[in-house]
């Protein structure tokens, strides 16, 4: 189905993008695998191609394109490389830079956005703690006043570039007896004095992305380092998971897209019993609604990235678009492995590594149950 949200500016940007992931990305993506890391010069590039700052102001540096529908074909593009570049650049220029250009002083901005546009500073943001993610409201990190300073101390775990960060934006507590209400988010830079990180954590999928845990001691900050307003982070989380889970469903989508593609191919190439996979009435019906499953489902997050680009996506419909893209694009996958045959199981074959690569997204940025509940209390139950 000819898809209409996008006009011939879109199509240009994507052009753009696909030349400069053809030339700059998909040579190196076997190093990519080997370091477990997006290199620096990644950024770098990407920056230098404005890719980085879609969202950030001109005279910061950015592209600031002021229509979200860039951003949706920049994580689509990725994604249809593979989901780990889409999941990285997502948390710095799709989650973490909206932060930073709507809730920081004139001094931060200076002081920040010029290196997320460029790639310089690569930022995270800190949410999950090895305590629990789901339940953001009971974190455990703690930012204490002394004078005038704050004490930061505590962990975080999974966090997305997390390893190679230069920036964090942390979520700590900073009112003990006011839960959701005594949360501020503070923009932790990485050489500060206390802070640590783990190794890059072994994940079962998307090993290109670095992923780790990190621990604060007696970091000392002050009221220049807060993001946003003094105890209002929980809200501020609140405001920007809509546009986090928004990215997260377009990517979910047009990676299990990419795969499905893919497998078409395969499968009419492929024969058994003297003819290929794909003729028989089960793969070929299979195949059939895997394509409606997807194209309906696009319908769905295209009407969504419209709403969002005109600042009226709801909470709830991002979060339908979030659980219900992950369970299809993690459903799609399977089956594709499943067309595939033993290669589908190798992890040389493009279609095993996004098979693992794509469980993750039931779980992050709110998994598919917390997603449901919040509908379901949305519902009156
Ligand atoms: C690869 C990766 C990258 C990540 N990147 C980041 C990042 O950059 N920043 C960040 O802050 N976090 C990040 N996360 C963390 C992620 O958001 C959390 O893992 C997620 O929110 C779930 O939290 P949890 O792992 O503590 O699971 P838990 O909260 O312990 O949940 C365990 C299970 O219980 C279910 N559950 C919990 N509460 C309910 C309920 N009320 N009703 C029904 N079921 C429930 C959950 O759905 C889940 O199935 C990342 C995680 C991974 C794996």
């Amino acid at each position: 189905m000819r898809r209409t949200i996008y006009d011939e500016d879109h199509e240009a940007f994507r052009a753009s993008i696909r030349e400069f992931l053809a030339r700059e990305v998909e040579p190196h993506l076997e190093e990519h695998l080997e370091n477990k890391q997006i290199p620096r010069e990644f950024w770098l590039e990407a920056g230098k191609q404005g890719f980085l700052g879609l969202e950030i102001p001109e005279e910061y540096g950015g592209a600031e394109a002021g229509d979200y529908r860039f951003n949706a074909v920049l994580m689509e593009e990725l994604s249809h490389v593979n989901a780990a570049l889409s999941s990285c650049v997502g948390i710095h220029a799709d989650i973490v830079a909206p932060y930073l250009v709507e809730l920081t002083t004139e001094e931060q901005k200076k002081r920040w956005l010029p290196g997320v546009a460029s790639g310089e500073l690569l930022v995270a943001i800190g949410m999950t703690e090895p305590s629990g993610g789901s339940d953001l409201a009971a974190l455990r990190t703690t930012a204490v006043r002394d004078g005038e300073e704050w004490v930061l101390n505590g962990s975080k775990t999974f966090i997305t570039n997390g390893y190679s960060a230069d920036m964090v934006v942390v979520a700590a507590r900073t009112s003990p007896d006011k839960k959701a209400r005594g949360i501020t988010l503070f923009g932790v830079e990485t050489t500060a004095e206390g802070y640590s990180r783990g190794r890059k954590l072994d994940k079962v999928g998307q090993p290109e992305s670095d992923t780790a845990e990190m621990f604060f001691e007696d970091i000392r900050l002050t009221d220049d380092d807060i993001v946003g307003e003094l105890d209002n982070g929980f809200i501020h989380m609140m405001q920007k998971l809509p546009q986090e889970r928004l990215g997260c469903a377009i990517s979910n989508l047009a990676h299990a897209r990419q795969i499905l593609v893919e497998t078409l191919e395969y499968v009419k190439e492929r024969k058994a019993f003297g003819a290929p996979v794909g003729s028989f009435q089960h793969n070929k019906f299979l195949i059939a609604e895997m394509f409606t499953q997807v194209d309906v489902t696009q319908a769905f997050v295209d009407q969504c990235v419209l709403a969002h680009s005109d600042g009226e996506l709801t909470a709830i419909d991002a979060a339908k678009a979030k659980w219900w893209t992950a369970q299809v694009q993690n459903e799609i996958l399977d089956h594709c492995v499943q067309l595939h045959g033993g290669y589908g199981f190798m992890n040389e074959y493009r279609v095993a590594r996004a098979w693992k690569d794509a469980r993750v997204s039931k779980i992050w940025a709110g998994s598919n149950e917390i997603m449901k509940e919040r509908i379901g209390r949305d519902l009156g139950l």
